[in-house]
């Protein structure tokens, strides 16, 4: 079944699951490399369209394992979803806990050394390793990092359960003032449930005054963006801050979505960082998702760009010979991808530089 050859994918968040099984579908046999083990995971919400999972895999609704309803949903439960369909996949091996130091190439193969010296081969190699991407290094070394676009977002989510307002919202609603833009989106419970009450409160405050914060705490360096705060690395009068600010600029029940966040350390704050690719591929070699593109999430279709990378990579391979055919294959995948990844970015900068230029 398997005569497409085989792919290693370097990074098992969406792009990687996604692209995992769209190359498993055209008949190739896929080993995915991820050096988180799933816990400690962020991400905010995602608009997942309708039948994501059978669009993928091809295969009938009956047969997923864990469907998953169109519309805005976690970060969390898109990747629940892809995951289960990803166990459900023979031709499939992801090796979590398994961090990738470099990439290589030559005229045969591709591969990956892992952070314990192992070498993992085959005859196309995929990063999808998002914004600070290794394998970008090798195929763009010319341009090989996103840059800092001057701002944070604060994200969190709250059960509607917890907050008890008598006003809840029905959309997505974008509130603030000048300095302060508020994202707040309802999504599903935790059962699932769209009934207002039982939902929970997903909110996403774009700031532009904290960089100093970043820089002291090494989650900006330069203009690199290298991680994101985590709950647990956000000081106590950061919190308290954005508590006040939260009082004041915002209304309910989006003031105390933030509020019921704060109380339980549970806001995550991500640098956000902005690349424009030159290119998508060399060799054996291809980008997809984050590692190919890095939008402002203002522009709402990083997901939905890395869903049509995946599928686009899966195309371009399926229709050129088996393993000599693939330098062939990126090269058509790139002239498909490169000028809409690029307008993707180009679109979101504008707000960047203006949001950020608020602050300085
Ligand atoms: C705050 C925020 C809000 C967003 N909101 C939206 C939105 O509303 N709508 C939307 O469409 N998109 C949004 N996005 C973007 C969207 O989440 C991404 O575009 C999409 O999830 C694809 O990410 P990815 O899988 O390419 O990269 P990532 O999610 O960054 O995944 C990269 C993976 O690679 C792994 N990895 C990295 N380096 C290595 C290595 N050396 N070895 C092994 N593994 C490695 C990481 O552990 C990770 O699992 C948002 C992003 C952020 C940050």
């Amino acid at each position: 079944m398997h005569s497409h050859g085989t792919a290693v994918i370097v990074g098992a968040s969406l792009s990687g699951l996604m692209t995992a099984l769209t190359l498993s579908r055209i008949g190739m046999r896929v080993t995915l490399l991820e050096r988180s083990d799933d816990t400690g995971r962020t991400g905010a919400a995602l608009h997942a369209p309708d039948g994501l999972i059978e669009r993928i895999t091809g295969l009938p609704s009956a047969q997923i394992p864990q469907p998953i309803a169109p519309g805005i949903q976690t970060w969390f439960a898109v990747h629940g979803a892809l995951r289960a369909a990803i166990e459900a996949d023979p031709a499939i091996e992801l090796r979590q806990n398994t961090a990738v130091r470099s990439v290589q190439q030559d005229g045969s193969q591709a591969w990956a050394v892992t952070s314990s010296g192992e070498r993992v081969s085959g005859d196309l190699l995929v990063g999808a390793d998002g914004h600070r991407s290794v394998v970008r290094r090798r195929v763009a070394p010319d341009k090989p990092d996103a840059t800092f676009a001057g701002y944070v977002i604060w994200i969190g989510i709250a059960d509607e359960s917890s907050i008890g307002s008598t006003r809840w919202p029905r959309d997505v609603a974008f509130l603030g003032d000048f300095d302060n833009t508020l994202l707040g989106y309802p999504l599903p419970g935790i059962d699932g449930s769209s009934a207002v009450g039982s939902r929970r409160l997903g909110w996403a405050w774009y700031d532009a005054s904290r960089n100093d914060l970043l820089r002291s705490s090494g989650a900006v360096e330069g203009n690199v963006v290298r991680h994101s705060l985590m709950p647990a690395g956000i000081p106590n009068t950061t919190y308290r801050e954005l508590a006040r600010q939260a009082r004041n600029l915002f209304p309910t029940p989006w003031s105390d979505a933030i509020l019921d966040s704060i109380e339980r350390r549970a806001v995550i704050g991500t640098p956000i960082a902005e690349y424009v690719p030159d290119q998508l591929v060399r060799g054996r070699m291809a980008l997809v998702g984050d590692a190919a593109h890095v939008p402002t999430p203002m522009t709402g279709s990083g997901f939905s760009e890395s869903l049509q990378d995946a599928e686009a990579l899966a195309a371009a391979v399926a229709v050129q010979p088996a393993r000599s055919g693939i330098e062939t294959a990126l090269h058509d995948y790139e002239g498909a991808r490169l000028r809409s990844a690029r307008s993707l970015v180009q679109s979101g900068q504008g707000f960047s530089r203006s949001f950020a230029a608020r602050a300085a």
